[in-house]
């Protein structure tokens, strides 16, 4: 996982597009989790959405989903087309 850890943020940063700050924390457990920040409600009001969910593959689809769910209440019109086809595959 430490090898593999700023390629998991790359490509993660990847897929959720250019709004999406994300980076691979060591959580207060001392397990590494996502962390999937806006930058665009952090230039807008300062205050930054943000998630965090275990770096394991769930945790990663977990992340994505509320990413998603994000995009589509606050900023329609962004588009993170393969994080979307991610999604649907993962629910197909
Ligand atoms: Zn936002």
């Amino acid at each position: 996982m430490v090898a593999s850890r700023s390629a998991r943020e790359r490509k993660a940063a990847a897929e959720a597009g250019p709004l999406a700050t994300v980076k691979i924390d060591v959580g207060a457990d001392s397990q590494f989790a996502y962390k999937i920040g806006c930058s665009a409600c952090v230039a807008k009001c300062g205050r930054g959405w943000s998630t965090y969910r275990p770096a394991t593959d769930n945790g990663y689809m977990a992340a994505m989903d509320r990413w998603i769910f994000h995009l589509n209440e606050k900023h329609l019109g962004v588009d993170a087309p393969r994080l979307r086809a991610r999604i649907r595959s993962a629910h197909a």
